[in-house]
């Protein structure tokens, strides 16, 4: 018998899958579970899909409100491979030849590209010849992390520290140094660089997982080469990626039901056995896929029985959570291209607001995505640049919500931090929407607005996240929160896990 063909008391009839939450993860597990011939219905409590990949309307424009930089698209010709199509025949993606431009308070500017020697040249150009060489050795460094993590981490169901010694066998102890799991970025930073400016650089790649470079594991210094090894950018947006993963699930038969929010996945006889919907309605299913924050199940807000799928312990702590501000703008003054960041004169210092504080940082580093340039950073025809700015932001999103004059205060910081840098923006209050972590949290209930799930602080912090199958049996588990980790690549892979799991499980109910 199939695994996806159960018996039941009225005869045979193909597995209910239920995935809760459309985003990036959930989209991707419904999609191959349904290409292999589950039901599958998804239930999206927002009004469209995607998730954290989302567009805000702004002065009759749309504009992307979250992930702006795309890397590994391998995962998702992966994910469309699963389904039985082909990545290239729905999505146009360009590979981007400037990765971003780097901008500092002292007037110096330093742009890196995908091609190794012009980024030799440029740091040289900025730190000269010992930094030069330094970013060559970092750049071997992070490949020998990347070799050693990509297999028998980020692929595995769960990786535990003695799974991951066992794959590896007698390579295990050796492979674990390479991976330099035992200090953090900031350290490690040290051994390649001696401009504080171009630590700054790359410890800002542990924010990639919504981490301080102060506390996470220089494991995270794999996140530089994943970006070197390919940016991309996506034709109609980021947002244009979600909507492709939603039709390729309707594409293989699922039903993808938005404003259609969840409240309890019901357990009974110590398995999952249907949904509830807000509304009342009873969903039955042989496995759910809850694609939402493991914080929400172990909140309880899916129910006492649901909550003891996954057990997050509060000392775990959150990962970063944002201000946002997605413009519809004229910009003037600084030569944008695609990816740009303004860095603050004291990165130690906003980090200590951010995780020690848990304030809004003083001066802080600021990232801009202008989602109409390329890497020769021609301006749009009609003058208007769509444009996202990203502060950083501590996730206290709901349990201490932030007062307007706090969030007041950090868009006047914003504004003169990037004046100061040379970008100048129109500012009138039509031209532009502001999302705060008490936003966040509302669209994201239990996170208090973190984006990244828990944080990747602590050398074990990876080992920890939780894995596809989940402690109740019918549960799995997809999405940033989950193994391997936030980021839509790592997130489209934890859909895949979680879709791997469901048909292992569902082939031994059939048995
Ligand atoms: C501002 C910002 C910038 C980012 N930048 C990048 C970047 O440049 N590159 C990158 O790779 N990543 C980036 N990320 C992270 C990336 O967006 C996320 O890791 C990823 O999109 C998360 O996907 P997910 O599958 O975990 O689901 P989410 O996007 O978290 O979606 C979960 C879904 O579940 C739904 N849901 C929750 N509860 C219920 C319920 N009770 N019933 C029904 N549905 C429910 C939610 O409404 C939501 O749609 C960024 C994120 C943000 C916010």
């Amino acid at each position: 018998m199939s695994a996806l063909v159960l018996d039941g008391a009225a005869g045979s009839r193909a597995a209910h899958v239920v995935v809760v939450g459309a985003g990036v993860g959930g989209l991707t597990a419904a999609a191959v579970l349904a290409s292999r011939g589950a039901r599958v219905t998804v239930l999206e409590r927002a009004a469209r899909v995607g998730g954290k990949m989302r567009q805000v309307s702004v002065a009759g424009r749309s504009v992307d409100a979250g992930p702006t930089v795309l890397t590994m698209r391998h995962v998702f010709e992966a994910v469309f491979e699963a389904a039985g199509e082909r990545l290239e025949d729905h999505v146009t993606l360009r590979a981007s030849a400037v990765i971003a431009r780097h901008a500092w308070p002292d007037g110096a500017r330093l742009d890196l590209f995908a091609d190794l020697e012009r980024s030799v040249d440029a740091i040289g150009r900025l730190s000269g010849p010992v930094d030069a060489k330094g970013y060559r050795a970092f750049c071997d460094y992070t490949a020998k992390i990347h070799a050693s993590v990509e297999g028998p981490f980020m692929r595995a169901q769960r990786p535990t520290l003695t799974s991951v010694l066992r794959d590896q066998g007698v390579r295990g102890i050796a492979s674990l140094t390479r991976i330099d799991a035992m200090r953090t970025v900031w350290r490690s930073l040290g051994d390649f660089f001696r401009d504080p400016r171009l630590r700054q650089l790359f410890g800002r790649y542990a924010t990639y997982c919504g981490s301080s470079p102060w506390l996470a594991p220089a494991t995270l210094n794999v996140i530089a080469h994943v970006e070197r090894e390919g940016v991309w950018t996506v034709d109609g947006g980021m947002y244009a990626l979600s909507k492709s993963l939603a039709e390729l699930a309707a594409r293989k038969g699922a039903t993808v039901r938005c404003e259609a929010p969840v409240r309890e996945v019901t357990v009974r006889d110590g398995r999952a056995r249907a949904v509830v919907l807000d509304s009342g309605e009873v969903i039955e299913a042989d496995a759910v896929v809850v694609n939402a924050d493991t914080a929400a199940l172990s909140d309880g807000r899916f129910g006492a029985g649901a909550a003891k799928a996954w057990r997050r312990e509060a000392s775990e702590g959150r990962s970063l959570s944002a201000v946002t501000y997605c413009m519809a703008v004229k910009a003037e003054g600084f030569p944008l291209v695609r990816h740009n960041v303004f860095f603050s004169s004291d990165y130690e210092r906003e980090f200590d607001d951010l995780f020690e504080r848990e304030a809004l940082p003083e001066e802080p580093t600021v990232y801009a995505c202008a989602q109409d340039r390329d890497d020769t950073g021609s301006a749009p025809a009609d003058g208007t640049d769509r444009i996202l700015l990203i502060v950083n932001a501590p996730a206290r999103g709901g349990r201490k919500p932030f007062t307007p004059s706090e969030i007041d205060a950090c868009t006047q910081r914003t504004r003169t931090h990037l004046t100061r840098l040379g970008l100048t923006l129109d500012w009138s209050p039509e031209r532009f929407v502001t999302t705060t972590p008490d936003h966040f949290e509302a669209m994201f209930p239990s996170t208090g607005g973190a984006l990244y799930g828990p944080p990747s602080h602590g050398w074990r912090s990876p080992m920890y996240r939780a894995p596809a199958r989940s402690n109740v049996p019918g549960i799995f588990l997809a999405g940033g929160s989950a193994h391997p980790g936030a980021g839509v690549p790592m997130v489209a892979r934890s859909g895949l896990l979680a879709a791997e799991s469901v048909l292992d499980s569902l082939a031994s109910t059939a048995r």
